[in-house]
């Protein structure tokens, strides 16, 4: 290889490495400590039970199998299968402790594989969504309503917030540094002191980003869409 040939091959190396750093740098989210890092966590499709359906389906108390990142809440052993009216899935989780009324978090796609019109909701505002059955070897319970698309949102404790600048039930805009970076907006914050700091998504929120596990937010704006 002569010297000209030489010279050439470094100067297109050198080209290709100062563009890779500057679409890194041009790509990676600004973690100011007041705008994060927010760990994000993807919630696949699960189910929380009444002590009332979880003793029909189950014929006892859920079996605890690991901790989920919230404090106190947990993956069991026990699963369920989801029918609806246009479809069936099987094995989904169930997550303890049992709660006041019986809830499924599913995704868009989720239920329209199901084919049922879940709307997106916090966590426990579940009036008005439609209902489903659950299924266990042991047993079949029909709830009225509980069916929702969880609404992104991030859980953190009092310290988290003081430190972000934010309070219960503010929105925020949050920007995921992803293979495929996407900013999510209206997400809602979660406050207390028996939370852990994490932002939840659904699976389809996941796809659409590109998540993986280890992947980070930050946040890029304050308030909700539009306001
Ligand atoms: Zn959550």
């Amino acid at each position: 290889m002569n010297e000209v040939a030489i010279k050439n091959m470094l100067a297109e190396i050198l080209t290709c490495v100062l563009n890779e750093v500057r679409a890194q740098n041009g790509s990676a989210p600004v973690a100011k400590p007041e705008n994060g890092p927010i760990p994000i966590e993807l919630s696949a499709r699960h189910v929380h039970l009444s002590e009332k359906d979880c003793l029909a389906l189950f014929g006892g108390p859920l079996t605890f199998v690991r901790e989920l990142s919230q404090p106190g809440q947990f993956l069991a052993k026990e699963r369920v299968r989801l029918i609806g009216p246009k479809g069936v899935m099987d094995n989904v989780a169930v997550l303890g402790p049992t709660r006041s009324s019986s809830q499924v978090e599913l995704s868009k796609t989720d239920a329209r594989v199901l084919g049922i019109d879940a709307p997106v909701r916090q966590s426990g505002d579940v009036a008005g969504s439609p209902g489903l059955l659950l299924a266990s070897d042991k047993g079949i319970v029909g709830i009225k309503e509980g069916a929702i698309v969880a609404s992104r949102h991030i859980h953190m404790t009092t310290a988290d917030a003081a430190r972000l600048g934010l309070k219960d039930n503010d929105m925020v805009s949050v920007r995921l540094d992803s293979e495929r970076p996407m900013i999510f907006e209206d997400v809602l914050v979660r406050v207390s002191d028996k939370f852990a700091l994490a932002m939840h998504i659904d699976a389809d929120e996941g796809n659409a980003s590109g998540w993986k596990k280890g992947v980070d937010g930050v946040i890029v704006a304050r308030g909700s869409h539009g306001h």
